[in-house]
């Protein structure tokens, strides 16, 4: 069976050639303008949004595509060309326009491409936003505008060095340049070589740079997991490197290799960005609910919180300006810093970790292993909505003893760990999520799940 279009809150993604053309793409540029027409109605000069792709082969023609479709709803459009999409946020602001579109299907195979909207502020749109985009879309609600008043198009190659100066403004570019730290970076062939080789050199490290070239012919699956991964730890090995830095496609997510070549899991790259942050600052962070309580333990120990967001980095981003929070980001290796941009930056977390290291003289190992870490397991199953409610409503009666947060599916926090249940917002699919110190408690936990779900799902 054909995979379905999909259109969340992340935007639009889908496999190029099957469900995702130029013509769906021009389509979700017009809904994407229509939507800015109607709610800057009051401004009087035309609107404009800046849009970015990242390295695969079918960014060019979606780019297009979207661009024709902004055009023709009377919307300028500032083409930043391969960027990665914290650049598109970045520039986005910088350049005042309405919104932002990134080209690009993140961590997924070579076959999918998206569309990811940002607005005037960086972020994502939050859920009653997107459904508003989405009904334009569906509907072909389109505001076109007659040949004078269609949208002009120019370019601004300005990204790299706005992204790179935003960031080198926040660390302590000297002490971390002082180390002189051996780095092998792995970008897969996304956007992200050559802007983070220019970070890197710019903060004093020898870099040896693998998949570097953005091709879009990705080298390895591009999500920054372990199975994904033996290649870096490889090179890590052999050039007997400090750290190792794998990035998705499009930069937004980081994930770290420990000096021994180790894989040390996604998990504690925002860990290891709020140890270096809460050093010097108090604050509080936000994450979503899906993501380790090795924030939380990082935040008590600098006397500070930690506010949970249902998942999606729309939502972290939402919470950390309304309590302005000094780190955030989610447990898929994505950090946010707002002083940069509401939006996960790889970039970022490089500089983090890179600061935590130089202050410190420690290994990536050594602040691994002070930071302690839990067993965590994702798994997920088939369940429809209503079953997915009947098993929400068991596990209530079955966690009785837990603390209980209901902002996204149920999180369940008892004093040994911690269980998720969620449905996805794309899929007719449960996720579950458990985290706890060892893995006695993991099997207590997963059995419970598992009862549950055959209680509903027989
Ligand atoms: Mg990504």
């Amino acid at each position: 069976m054909a995979e379905q279009l999909i259109i969340s809150i992340s935007g639009m993604r889908g496999i190029v050639g099957e469900n995702l053309t130029d013509s769906i793409a021009a389509d979700y540029g017009s809904a994407f303008g229509t939507f800015l027409k109607k709610t800057h109605a009051d401004k009087k000069e035309k609107l404009s949004v800046c849009i970015g792709r990242d390295s695969r082969s079918s960014g060019q023609m979606l780019k297009s595509a979207v661009i024709a479709g902004l055009s023709a709803v009377g919307i300028n459009v500032i083409d930043l060309e391969m960027v990665t999409t914290p650049g598109v946020g970045i520039m986005v602001r910088e350049l005042h326009c309405s919104g932002g579109v990134s080209i690009t299907a993140s961590h997924n195979p070579i076959q999918y491409n998206g569309i990811k909207l940002l607005l005037s502020n960086g972020v994502a749109p939050p859920l009653d936003v997107a459904e508003r985009i989405k009904q334009f879309f569906f509907d072909k609600n389109f505001a076109f505008v007659d040949s004078p008043h269609c949208g002009q198009v120019t370019s601004n190659k300005q990204t790299d060095v706005t992204h790179i100066a935003r960031v080198l403004a926040i660390v302590n570019k000297e002490a971390i340049a002082a180390k002189k730290f051996s780095v092998v970076l792995d970008s897969v062939n996304g956007a992200g070589g050559p802007v983070t080789k220019k970070i890197l050199a710019e903060l004093g490290c020898k870099v040896v740079a693998i998949n570097d070239e953005p091709t879009g012919i990705f080298s390895h699956r591009p999500e920054p997991t372990a199975k994904n991964l033996t290649g870096l730890c490889e090179v890590v090995k052999i050039e007997a490197a400090d750290i190792g830095f794998a990035q998705d496609p499009d930069a937004d997510r980081l994930a770290i290799v420990d000096e021994a070549g180790d894989y040390i899991g996604e998990e504690y790259t925002l860990a290891l960005a709020a140890k270096c942050v809460f050093r010097k600052k108090t604050g509080k962070a936000a994450t979503n609910l899906s993501t380790s309580r090795m924030l939380d333990d990082i935040a008590e120990k600098a006397g500070s919180q930690v506010v949970r967001t249902a998942v999606g980095e729309a939502n972290v981003a939402a919470a950390m300006l309304e309590h302005n929070c000094i780190i955030g980001g989610e447990g898929n290796g994505g950090v946010i810093d707002l002083r940069v941009g509401p939006i996960r930056d790889s970039l970022v977390a490089i500089a983090f970790v890179l600061q935590l290291m130089a202050e410190t003289s420690k290994t990536v190992s050594q602040l691994v292993g002070e930071i302690g870490g839990y067993y965590m397991r994702k798994d997920k199953f088939v369940a429809d909505e209503s079953q997915a409610g009947q098993i929400l409503n068991l596990a209530k009666k079955t966690f009785t003893v837990a603390r209980l947060n209901t902002i996204d599916g149920c999180r369940f926090d008892f004093d040994d760990g911690w269980v998720h249940l969620r449905a996805s917002n794309t899929e007719p699919v449960m996720r579950v999520i458990v985290e706890v110190k060892d893995k006695l408690t993991m099997r207590k936990y997963i059995d419970a799940v598992s009862n549950i779900r055959k209680e509903i799902i027989r």
